[in-house]
């Protein structure tokens, strides 16, 4: 069954194309489980506390629909520019595996919640279309733990069915993507959308955000696919990146072989830096479906789906484009501050107070994003918070505090908060701006360095430094400096 490739030369590469087409999971943030009142919050509890005769999957118990991750699903197929039929309904995925106690899995078959959407990016400077094939609801599994990895074989295994019946919702693409870095572009585009309308928490490490991939290659210019692969066990997107690159060289190099491509699953083995095969891909039919019996068919009336159409906040590429226009950012700015909802909130918090647009992006951008990587603490639960924020690059705005200053404030500040303006009049961190006052400075310097004054004057622009230290020292740092630089300037040119 094993497979083994070397790397193809790249001139068999570019013999093919590949056809990506991916399937995002991603589970709800839904306060209880998908068909009962545990809570979905499987990583809060010990092993096994969240659940019930219902998620356990006892017999003689109904599940009851969560209105809710009907109501997040609908709102991730709008996003998604999907149609919604009017009639859906539930059905049973049957198999076995031991992290599945019903023997099947309440999924949608044949009438999803929505088909037929779109999402559209660009890669490189072009645009990306790839269809949404269907967005539809299904519960999540529990979770085995083995005393082992996929390589070895383990000697005990654990499950844990807290997580059994958690809301998922299953986004599956079109084969429309055809390199591995527009399949990474999608997902996370993908995950900065789900994150933007609330319904997920885009954790990749813990797989409340999780992606299989199809993947398959065909000679350039020939419409009929080739044998696809199933690729597995990818939880970064640098790891979906190098699982399809790595997918794309072994599958040219045995096609190139003239070898046949198995139709199996392969898992992304991060260590390793290659995909091993599982099993041999199952398909539809050996599932079995059919209706569920124990829940009734919905009928999604047209009011229910414009009032959540109503209730959906500008999407992040609208955003994107608005800040682009309306606050003359560049196209890389502009998706930089739009990357999560927040962040876009804080920047036209700041803007709104009145900071100039390009002094708050590069703020925000700069040393503040810094320090909320650093810390760990987005602006908003900083200490100084937006309304600090923006009243300290107010000061910086007007001049009242000079860019160095600013900086240190920022610093001290960020954590252990304070306000800004109080701060600046108790310390007498003021900007000494005055002309006057600056002139009478700059003589000082001069009298004070005739070393670097003639050095200056021979055309050693350096010499300049030493004038502008002295300055900067005088006042404790808080001199205006352009001013100083060009009043010294002025000074010795005459
Ligand atoms: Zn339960």
């Amino acid at each position: 069954m094993t497979q083994t490739a070397a790397k193809p030369p790249g001139t068999a590469l570019a013999r093919y194309e590949a056809v990506i087409g991916l399937e995002v999971h991603a589970q709800l943030l839904t306060v209880s489980k998908m068909f009962c009142g545990c809570s979905a919050a499987y990583t809060d509890a010990a092993p096994n506390d969240n659940t019930c005769p219902v998620c356990l999957g006892l017999p003689g118990v109904l599940p009851v629909i969560n209105r809710q991750a009907i109501e997040f699903t609908i709102r991730t197929a709008i996003a998604l520019e999907c149609e919604i039929p009017e009639f859906t309904k539930f059905d049973r995925k049957n198999y076995f595996y031991p992290d599945l106690p019903k023997g099947y899995q309440i999924s949608q078959y044949d009438t999803p919640l929505s088909r037929n959407g779109r999402m559209e990016f660009p890669v490189g400077g072009e645009a990306v279309h790839c269809g949404i094939t269907r967005v539809h609801l299904e519960e999540d599994t529990g979770t085995l733990h083995h005393a082992g990895d996929v390589l070895q074989s383990a000697p005990e295994s654990f499950v844990d069915f807290n997580r059994s019946g958690v809301p998922l919702m299953e986004i599956v693409g079109e084969p429309d993507l055809r390199t591995a870095e527009q399949a990474r572009e999608y997902l996370m585009r993908m995950r900065q959308l789900l994150m933007y309308i609330g319904v997920n928490d885009g954790n990749l490490e813990q797989g409340s955000f999780r992606c299989d991939a199809n993947i398959s290659l065909r000679p350039h210019g020939r419409a009929e696919l080739g044998t696809k692969v199933e690729v597995k066990n990818m939880n970064s997107f640098r790891a979906v990146h190098r699982a399809l690159q790595f997918e794309i060289e072994r599958q040219a190099s045995l096609l190139e072989s003239g070898a046949a491509i198995l139709q199996e699953t392969r898992g992304w083995v991060e260590t390793l830096g290659r995909t091993v095969s599982q099993r041999s891909k199952e398909y539809a039919h050996d599932y079995r479906y059919f209706p569920e019996p124990d829940l009734p068919p919905l009928r999604l009336d047209s009011e229910f789906v414009e009032r959540v159409r109503a209730s959906l906040p500008e999407l992040p590429a609208a955003t994107a484009r608005r800040f682009a226009k309306q606050y003359g950012l560049s196209a890389y700015d502009a998706a930089v501050l739009t990357a999560a909802r927040e962040d876009a909130d804080t920047y036209e918090s700041v803007v709104g107070s009145g900071v100039p647009a390009k002094l708050a992006a590069n703020w925000l951008m700069g040393d503040v994003a810094a320090l909320a990587n650093e810390h760990r603490l987005a602006p908003r639960e900083s200490g100084l918070g937006v309304a600090g924020l923006s009243r300290l690059l107010t000061l910086l705005d007007s001049g009242a505090i000079n860019g160095p200053t600013a900086k240190e404030l920022l610093v001290e500040l960020y954590v252990a908060g304070g306000d800004p303006d109080a701060i600046v009049r108790e310390r007498g961190l003021g900007q000494v701006g005055d002309e006057s006052e600056l002139e009478a400075l700059v003589e000082a310097a001069i009298a004070a360095n005739p070393a670097a004054v003639s050095d200056f004057r021979r055309g050693k622009q350096q010499a300049l430094g030493q004038l502008m230290r002295h300055v900067k020292e005088a006042t404790g740092g808080r001199a205006d400096m352009p001013q100083v630089n060009r009043l010294l300037r002025e000074r010795l040119s005459g």
